[in-house]
């Protein structure tokens, strides 16, 4: 395992967010995490990444403890998120954008190195290529996600946490989304997929887990829980 979560417990005051959560991520694999509004998906990235105070419970990265790790020491490691919203620099170009996401690499590595890297990155996102001249916020709702992920990759990372990546897309450009996401894994990624789209998420996963109201509800492989009844009525509309 990449990353092990451990009977994780985090609290918003007396508002009991997590409640002994426990997720493993397989190194290489999609693992999904699903749930409905408010069940804590977005507070599971926060976790790893360091952005709330955790109660109880412990995060492992390659059997390391991380904790209490700040958040700029997590990103060091190689966790990178996509965060929900996307969270670009509008007024910045698409290259730019890319080069923000490779900040910690700047220090250590040469600029060549990098710069082959979006070479890379670019020929995964075609029409990021095409506009990479063109301010983020001039993008498509769906180019502005994959300039999200694109931006996650410049890290070079050992494991990506993606939120709710289709918030806000057509159907059909969700999909291209959810395509890019199989086929960054085919490359070797390791990705966290939090979802409220649970047939999509289910889809691509190879395990995953049901959140509700900040607990595990049910987990397994993922096709075995696109066929659960009760996943099938509360989350996929059968
Ligand atoms: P959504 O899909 O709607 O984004 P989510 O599954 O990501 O939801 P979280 O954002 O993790 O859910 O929220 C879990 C619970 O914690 C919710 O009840 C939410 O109201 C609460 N919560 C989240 N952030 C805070 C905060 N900063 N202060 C207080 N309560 C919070």
């Amino acid at each position: 395992m990449i990353i092990k979560i451990k009977d994780l417990d985090v609290f918003y005051k007396n508002i009991h967010a997590l409640k002994k959560v426990s997720v493993s991520i397989e190194n290489g694999k999609i693992i999904g995490l699903v749930g409905g509004n408010g069940a804590g998906k977005s507070t599971m990235i926060k976790s790893i990444t360091g952005l709330v105070p955790i109660k109880n419970g412990k995060i492992f990265f390659n059997d390391r403890d991380i904790t209490r790790l700040d958040s700029a020491s997590i990103a060091r490691l190689g966790i990178s998120t996509v965060p929900e919203g996307r969270r670009l620099f509008a007024p910045m170009t698409v290259q730019d954008n890319m080069n923000l996401g490779a900040y910690l690499r700047f220090k250590n590595e040469k600029k060549k190195d990098i710069e082959k890297d979006i070479k890379k990155i670019f020929e995964l996102f075609p029409r990021l290529m095409e506009r990479k001249n063109q301010t983020a916020g001039t993008l498509s709702g769906g180019e502005q996600q994959m300039l999200a992920i694109a931006r996650a990759l410049m890290a070079k990372p050992k494991a990506i946490l993606m939120d709710e990546p289709s918030t806000g897309l057509a159907p059909l450009i969700a999909k291209e989304i959810f395509k890019v996401i199989k086929s960054l894994k085919n490359r070797g990624y390791t990705i966290l997929l939090i979802e409220q789209s649970a047939r999509m998420a289910l889809k691509i996963s190879d395990y995953a887990y049901v959140l509700e109201s900040g607990k595990i509800v049910l987990k397994g492989k993922a096709s075995d829980l696109l066929k659960d009844e009760s996943v099938q009525k509360a989350y996929l509309g059968v």
